[in-house]
């Protein structure tokens, strides 16, 4: 469903993406991890182009990436995305924030978009607080409402970039329980975290990112019992 293909990146003189090489199958769930600075956030944006690329290509669903327009637009509605921050808009109810991006790029009718978003609020615990404003939902409901938003543009694939990490930590499990639900019910997924237990219970596949490169890629029984790399040993000896 996305492939990337030999896709590299700088900024200024640092080379942040060495020719990645990376494919992600429909349904399939795959986790990065890597040392702060590896290049996660930067890949993350570069599929949904939020950053640029020197070369290589990006296909989604058979797309190749556009630079710009319409195109461009299209597909990137095609692709939902969860950030560390919830960057819900503040002055709108939650029911709006989960509204807004249907009705405007999709162009659903405002009932129907209304119906859906209760649905989706719904499924991730938090309808009841549809009328309130984003600052009075705690982070975990906030991020909650985040992952709501992002799925009422039936998105193909979603990308979550450390979707827990500001979350206090007894808010971390209901956003991975969400998250875990969504994976067992076939969304595509990519996802930069470092929680081994979700890596455990919903991954298909790691992949370990160092100094901008793909150094090891297996399933997570693998990859956390037998890392290859003297990277990746040094790197779950800090984390574990
Ligand atoms: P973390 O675990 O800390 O979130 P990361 O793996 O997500 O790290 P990136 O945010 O992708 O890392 O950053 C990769 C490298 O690119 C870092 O060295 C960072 O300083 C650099 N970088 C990121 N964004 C920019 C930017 N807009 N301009 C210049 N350099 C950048
Ligand atoms: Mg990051």
């Amino acid at each position: 469903l996305v492939v990337i293909d030999k896709v590299n990146k700088h900024f200024g003189d640092l080379h942040v993406l060495k020719d990645i090489d990376l494919s992600i199958d429909k349904g399939e769930v795959v986790i990065l991890i890597g040392p702060s600075g590896s290049g996660k956030s930067t890949l993350c944006r570069t599929i949904n182009r939020l950053e640029t690329f020197e070369s290589g290509s990006i296909t989604i669903d058979g797309k190749t990436l556009p630079d710009e327009g319409k195109e461009l637009a299209d597909l990137r509605a095609d692709v939902g995305m969860v950030f560390q921050s919830f960057n819900l808009f503040a002055h709108k109810t939650i029911l709006e924030n989960v509204t807004l991006g249907p009705i405007k790029v999709r162009k659903t009718p405002k009932a129907e978009a209304d119906k859906r978003a209760l649905e989706l609020l719904d499924r991730v615990g938090v309808a009841h607080q549809k009328d309130k404003y984003p600052a009075q939902l705690s982070g975990g409901q906030q991020q909650r409402v985040a992952i709501a938003r992002s799925l009422a543009m039936n998105p193909k694939v979603m990308l979550f970039d450390e979707p827990t990490s500001a979350l206090d930590p007894e808010m971390v499990n209901e956003v991975l329980d969400v998250m875990v639900q969504l994976a067992k019910e076939g969304m595509t997924m990519i996802v930069v975290t470092h929680e081994m237990g979700f890596a455990r219970k919903a991954a298909d596949k790691v992949v370990f990112l160092a100094d901008g490169e793909i150094v090891e890629s297996n399933t997570p029984n693998e990859f956390f019992s037998n890392p290859t790399s003297a990277r990746a040993k040094d790197f779950l000896s800090k984390i574990l």
